[in-house]
């Protein structure tokens, strides 16, 4: 609280005082402090109004790539680096990470968000936190919540069930929040069911502080706020950007009028107070620039996913003189991060054309492929007077010429933008470079592909042609370095895909309702979003969940698990089968077969990211936590553990399951009360119940041949029952119940 505070003091501190900063209160000596994007380098202004550019900081690779190294340790490396950078620069909360789902591959934000499961969304995200807020710097975990989608980002209605939204799109937030302490959570723009994330109290009070024990500060998304005191009474703290002497009037008033209780004001502002005081014990730093291009590096060779690599055409040999044709663009001119508010400006770039050449012992040429909107080529074919699919086609000749006459061609393509604020039509690649892969492709036969996208793109119906394919995703200011690293072999690839590539966009489960119309998105699939909604319906992918290749082969074990109190623990042994040494990500997936509720086929429940040495065999302990086997009741209203038999598959992808260890598990107790309004058959299914009512049906029927023991001995009749309320069963003639005994049977089942 701060008492010292007017109740004018108190509506400003709840506002900003600009864009990146908070209002100072001088008279109680609250300075300001500064928060900036976010999240994958510090993307720190240069000048106010030049939302574009920012100072110079390390571009660390996009979450989309992160995520895919399956690494929590890397992760808060990563945050430590970013912490160090914020204290160079001044900044006491950066605004990150970002760790909605990825519903659907069309997503503009995607290459922000980690993954469509959530269990490696948060276990990631809590170690990006701890890292950075190791630092004393603030995290800033958004977008709370259900923001999946950047169509109608700022009003649509998510419109989600309670059980997906828990378990699904709420898992993610609580298991940060909970862990890692995040000094403050964004609220989404969107609204869920109807009311928008910055005013929802059930969202940020009843859920965020009730339930998880949350006592950090919720800032709004950038301009999220559409009603200030609505706002500030369901528990919204901080309006961002500021000033707003408007809103700061309107909330003056509604605490003068009564519409607003003065309490919930003032224990707003004590939390920006707090945070402020928080960000006071921060002390300046500085950090090596060199240094964290190098962990930037470090992080993208490892986020790179192998996808196909027949005849072992990777990695290329660094010893052999060899002539190597670099085709596309994005080679010389990488496509490093996407569009919005986390673009940063980069303390140097490293591009895959230099890297190679570096790297490479014999001739490498490079010619460009394609147009990109921003290249040399463009403005040349421009002043030539050529159209662009002309140009394109001149460099398209070039470039197989080229290819024809080398080794081995490496094919830079990918998608040619994504960004903050639209979603994407399609997840096809440009026309232009799927003609120039297969044009190249025809030509040479040790051709790989090298793809740079934020979100999946489609590769059914022309990676059969190319032999090599490797997944570049948007990998920061070093990925051209780190590409080399992948294709030369310094680093054996580990980095396994955290989205599905399905074979087409309309096989995806979020296909029929994204990203719905007239200011609605129903959430169709539930529950099965991503690998789940695949495996549900049996469905063939592209390269499923989970995947990624190496340079070397692992052979598992047979897996063993054990239930303990806190949940299974999982013992699997890996060996490195082949001949250099590298790194497996040991998944174990559960499914709980005849389980009372729905549930995808297998769940991602634990993971670990294991360096073997060639030859070496690694004993992998994997624990799941029980809180993690738990699905939401909606009768009961919290979380369940169903009690039965479990399987934890362990494997190296969702779909490549290597052994299954079965181990019963307790359940809790979750009996729901059985009332009037509880079916027959759930009477039944209830020992107490079925005994109170066999005894009432024994005192009541009486004989053994009267009309009810009759219906109760056919089983077709005895299902045609099952399905009707027992309070409804007075009404049926010749029934022995009456709603006095109904009553009493209730008492008795739920004594
Ligand atoms: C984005 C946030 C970002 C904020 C500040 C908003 O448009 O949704 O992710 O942190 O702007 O730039």
């Amino acid at each position: 609280m701060t008492p010292e505070l007017s109740v004018a003091e108190q509506a400003a501190l709840t506002s900003g005082n600009d864009a990146w900063h908070t209002a100072a209160v001088e008279t109680a000596g609250l300075p300001a402090i500064t928060v900036t994007d976010g999240p994958h380098g510090v993307r720190l202004q240069a000048d106010p109004r030049d939302m574009l550019r920012g100072q110079p900081a390390t571009c660390f690779p996009p979450a989309v790539a992160s995520a895919s190294t399956w690494d929590p340790a890397l992760l808060r490396r990563m945050g430590e680096a970013l912490g160090d950078e914020c204290r160079a620069m001044g900044v006491a909360v950066l605004l990150g990470p970002g760790i909605n789902l990825k519903r659907s591959p069309l997503g503009g934000r995607n290459f922000e968000y980690f993954s469509e499961d959530p269990l490696l969304a948060g276990v990631l995200a809590t170690e990006w936190v701890n890292g950075l807020q190791s630092r004393n710097v603030g995290a800033s975990l958004k977008h709370f919540a259900v923001n999946s989608q950047e169509t109608d980002r700022l009003r649509v209605s998510a419109d989600v069930d309670e059980r997906t939204l828990r378990e699904m799109y709420l898992r993610a937030f609580h298991r940060v929040i909970t862990r890692a302490r995040p000094w403050t959570v964004m609220c989404a723009y969107n609204k869920i069911n109807g009311v928008y994330a910055s005013q929802n109290h059930w969202l940020l009070t009843e859920v965020l502080r009730d339930e998880w024990g949350y006592e950090g500060l919720v800032v709004s998304d950038w301009g999220a706020v559409a009603d200030r005191v609505a706002a500030v009474a369901a528990g919204l703290d901080l309006t961002m950007p500021g000033p707003d002497p408007t809103g700061d009037q309107e909330l003056i008033d509604a605490v003068a009028g009564g519409a607003l209780d003065p309490a919930l004001l003032a224990r707003n502002a004590g939390r920006v107070s707090a945070l402020v005081g928080k960000a006071a014990d921060r002390v300046p730093g500085e950090y090596d620039q060199a240094e964290h291009h190098a962990l930037a590096r470090e992080i993208a060779a490892r986020a790179i996913v192998l996808l196909k690599n027949d005849g072992a055409v990777l990695p290329l040999d660094p010893d052999a003189v060899q002539s190597i044709a670099v085709i596309g663009e994005f080679a010389r001119t990488p496509r490093y991060q996407g569009g919005g508010s986390s673009q940063i400006t980069p303390t140097r770039l490293d591009d895959a054309l230099t890297e190679i050449t570096a790297a490479a012992q014999g001739t490498v040429l490079f010619a460009p492929g394609y147009l990109t909107s921003d290249t040399a080529a463009q403005e040349r074919a421009a002043r030539d007077g050529m159209s662009e699919s002309e140009a394109d086609s001149d460099l398209l000749t070039e470039a197989v010429a080229l290819a024809e006459a080398s080794d081995v061609a490496l094919v830079f393509a990918g998608s040619t933008h994504e960004t903050e604020g639209a979603d994407r039509d399609s997840i096809d690649l440009p026309a232009a470079h799927r003609e120039l892969i297969e044009a190249v492709a025809a030509v040479n036969p040790r051709t790989v592909v090298i793809l740079s996208n934020g979100a999946v793109l489609a590769t059914a119906g022309w990676d059969d042609a190319v032999p090599a394919l490797i997944e570049g995703w948007l990998l920061g200011q070093a990925g051209g370095s780190a590409i080399a690293d992948v294709l030369f072999g310094r680093v054996n690839p580990s980095g396994r895909l955290a989205e599905t590539i399905p074979l087409k966009l309309r096989d995806h489960p979020s296909y029929l309702s994204f990203p719905g119309e007239n200011g609605h998105v129903r959430y169709g699939e539930e529950l099965h979003v991503g690998y789940r909604g695949f495996d549900a319906r049996e469905q063939p992918v592209a390269y499923p969940f989970g995947f990624g290749l190496s340079y070397t082969t692992f052979e598992y074990g047979q897996p063993a698990a054990t239930a303990t109190d806190a949940g299974i623990e999982v013992r699997v042994a890996v060996t490195n089968a082949g001949q250099r040494d590298g790194r497996e990500v040991v998944q174990v997936y559960v499914s709980l077969p005849g389980s009372a509720v729905r549930r995808a086929p297998r769940e991602l429940k634990a993971f670990a990211s294991v360096p073997v040495a060639a030859g070496q065999t690694a004993d992998v302990t994997l624990v799941i936590e029980r809180d993690d086997l738990a699905y939401w009741d909606t009768r009961l209203g919290r979380w369940v553990v169903e009690g039965g038999e479990y399987h934890c598959a362990v494997g190296a992808s969702s779909r490549d399951l290597r052994g299954t260890a079965v181990v019963e598990v307790k359940g809790d107790d979750a009996r729901v009360p059985l009332s009037t309004d509880s079916t027959l058959g759930e009477w039944l299914a209830d020992p107490r119940g079925a005994q109170v009512l066999g005894q009432a049906f024994a005192g009541a029927a009486g004989d053994a041949d009267g009309p009810m023991a009759a219906a109760f001995a056919d089983p077709t009749m005895l299902l045609f029952l099952s399905a009707i309320p027992l309070g409804r069963m007075a009404a049926f003639p010749g029934s022995p119940l009456t709603p006095q005994l109904i009553a009493e049977l209730v008492t008795a089942a739920n004594a």
